[in-house]
């Protein structure tokens, strides 16, 4: 089995934030999971990263149950977190902030340079930009910064937290392209909550839609962008 939540419901103290969560992630896909402010989108993917552990329900990845795992074990089993609003150490150069990514793995001097060579090469800005200070990148370089550090664990599955927000459209574009290229060129499938609904409909090959807590569609990003109900909720048209 490679991913697969299963009847996961996730508590904040009293409170039932998500309700009997079944995902399934296979080899190669994006998926998306789309919905409304306060939907759960973010609950969901704290809930796989062992940050805010499931009641009840199994998470399996890659033949292992990880919903009673420690978060630095899940890191270390090759899933890669880039939180909402990026979080990176904006007094940090950029270069800094791509080698803090892969100090939990304790890399070699010869594996942290051909990593971050692989950077530069799916970021060519990046490169142009090693030496300053990340808090002064503009909102689509800092998001570049945040998917890089993501990447210099090789994660074998990648989560994205709202890598849209807070973006002019032009740059939710070439967020958007990266993302596909990672996916298709590094082949790491990529867990994605977006805001954003028409762009995560359109880049992911399936997709969820979360409402209160609660899976109420999925099915394949095509489908779901032609269906009529999607449309109206979700799409303003
Ligand atoms: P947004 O797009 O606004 O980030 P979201 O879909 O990611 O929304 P979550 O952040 O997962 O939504 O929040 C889901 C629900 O859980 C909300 O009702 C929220 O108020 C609640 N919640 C989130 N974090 C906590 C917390 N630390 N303690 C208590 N309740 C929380």
């Amino acid at each position: 089995m490679f991913f697969k939540m299963e009847h996961c419901d996730v508590y904040y103290g009293q409170i039932q934030a998500l309700y009997d969560i079944n995902v399934e992630i296979n080899p190669g896909e994006i998926i998306s999971i789309i919905g409304a402010n306060g939907a759960g989108k973010t609950t969901l993917m704290k809930s796989i990263m062992g940050l805010v552990p499931a009641k009840n329900g199994k998470i399996v990845w890659q033949d292992e149950e990880i919903q009673a795992k420690k978060t630095h074990h899940i890191v270390k089993r090759g899933i890669s977190y880039v939180p909402e609003g990026r979080e990176i150490f904006p007094g940090m150069t950029v270069l800094e902030n791509m080698e803090m990514g892969a100090y939990t793995l304790r890399m070699s001097a010869k594996e942290k340079a051909d990593k971050l060579n692989e950077m530069y090469e799916l970021f060519p800005r990046l490169y142009e930009r090693k030496k300053q200070k990340a808090g002064t990148l503009s909102g689509g370089e800092q998001q570049m910064v945040a998917i890089a550090r993501g990447l210099m664990l090789s994660p074998k599955l990648l989560m994205m937290d709202e890598p849209s927000l807070g973006l002019a459209p032009i740059i939710v574009d070439e967020v958007f392209d990266i993302i596909s290229r990672v996916n298709e060129k590094a082949n790491i499938p990529v867990l994605l909550v977006e805001q954003n609904a028409y762009m995560a409909l359109s880049i992911s090959h399936r997709s969820y839609v979360l409402e209160n807590g609660v899976i109420v569609d999925e099915g394949e990003s095509k489908k779901l962008l032609a269906s009529e109900s999607i449309r109206t909720a979700y799409l303003g048209k």
